[in-house]
């Protein structure tokens, strides 16, 4: 099956008892078993539960892994995917990383013993000088938070080798544009709270395993803990996904609009979009990807402006988040990233004249229009 196709139909098989044609919600939290050391694959639902499960198979099914477990939130499943690695271990990180990402490895790095250093890890020359003996693993965000710079994931992974895990943060864009495990990654996370649920509604995380022994170990940190998501989130997140295609090819529509429309404004000084010609990340991102996202950001001229866009615009929301059919716009420096300090924010080119735009799907002509308003 082609991803439309999965994305629709899902791993559910509606010619069950009841022909239901969406996954029902089963809201219990135990399970009653036909006999003596039998069970009917549910016994209880920290461990798995009828509405997750469907879910989790169809999220490894669209991102082509051998399993996918749902979290609360993706922050949940990034805190579970710390349970992988030990004290004294080593990570290298994507330098503009999703703030709250920074906020768990750093309150991490001094409680358990782990470190992380952050870099370009597009630049294989300081990805190679920067592994260690005790390095285990390389985090990456492509394209990245908010700055939109694109890793070469089949490059890190023959950088780094075997022994290194490669864990891809595909919150950004979606399996339906990129499928990391494919380009070598060997572990994939998501904030199913953005595209994947993509209706600003839900919190979710998951993470896609390419081995049953990481899998193994994986599950085995979630029916311990309880974090796996519950079931009305599970069956809003199927909703979500059955429209996925749609609403990223209408956002990236979108994107592209505002992108060309920023350029071309005498307030606007730069625009971060992988999808521009001059971008430098554009080529390795057709190599990997089939679409450049909808996600933006771009400079205004001065902090009071970026301020006033904040405060002026109306169709367009002022509030944290991305990936929903609602268009939202977030001032990273006091938002996103403001736990990451003062002067790696600016050296990363997070500074208070930065915006970042999440595309949704409403009319193009609308959204433009309310951002000329907005920078007048
Ligand atoms: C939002 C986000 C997260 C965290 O996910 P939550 O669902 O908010 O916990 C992680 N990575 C990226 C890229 C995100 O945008």
């Amino acid at each position: 099956m082609r991803i439309e196709t999965i994305l629709v139909r899902g791993a559910h098989d509606p010619h069950n008892d009841t022909g239901a044609v969406a996954v029902p919600i089963y809201q219990s939290a135990t399970f009653s078993h036909p006999g003596v050391g039998k069970s009917t694959g549910f016994d209880y639902a920290r461990s798995q539960n009828p509405t997750r499960e469907p879910l989790e198979r169809q999220v490894a099914l669209l991102e082509n892994g051998t399993e996918a477990m749902a979290f609360a939130s993706g922050m949940a499943a990034l805190d579970a995917l710390m349970g992988l690695f030990a004290p004294g271990d080593h990570l290298l990180a994507t330098a503009d990383l999703y703030g709250g990402s920074v906020r768990l490895f750093d309150v991490l790095t001094r409680r358990v013993g782990l470190k992380v250093d952050y870099l370009d890890t597009n630049d294989a020359r300081l990805l190679k000088e920067k592994i260690r003996p005790e390095t285990r693993g390389v985090f990456l965000e492509t394209p990245s938070n908010p700055m939109t710079n694109v890793t070469d994931i089949r490059m890190v992974k023959k950088t780094v080798g075997e022994d290194i895990l490669v864990v891809a943060d595909n919150t950004f864009l979606t399996p339906y544009l990129q499928r990391p495990l494919d380009l070598g990654a060997d572990l994939v996370l998501h904030s199913g709270t953005k595209y994947l649920g993509g209706h600003n509604d839900t919190l979710a995380g998951f993470i896609v395993t390419r081995s049953a022994e990481m899998a193994e170990k994986l599950r085995f940190i979630t029916k311990t803990v309880g974090t796996g998501l519950a079931p009305f989130d599970s069956f809003l997140i199927l909703r979500g996904l059955k429209t996925l295609h749609l609403r990223m090819e209408r956002a990236e529509e979108n994107a592209r609009a505002a992108a060309l429309f920023l350029q071309g404004h005498p307030h606007v000084e730069r625009v971060f979009y992988p999808g521009l010609p001059e971008h430098p990340g554009r080529l390795v991102s057709q190599t990997q990807a089939s679409g450049f996202g909808a996600m933006l950001s771009f400079e205004v001229d001065s902090a009071r402006r970026a301020e006033k866009l904040l405060e002026t615009v109306t169709l367009i929301l002022y509030a944290e988040s991305l990936g929903g059919v609602e268009t939202l716009v977030t001032y990273p420096f006091l938002q996103t990233h403001a736990d990451v300090p003062e002067a790696t924010r600016l050296s990363l080119g997070i500074t208070d004249r930065l915006l970042r735009l999440s595309m949704g799907v409403e009319n193009s002509q609308d959204l433009l229009d309310d951002l000329e308003r907005a920078l007048k």
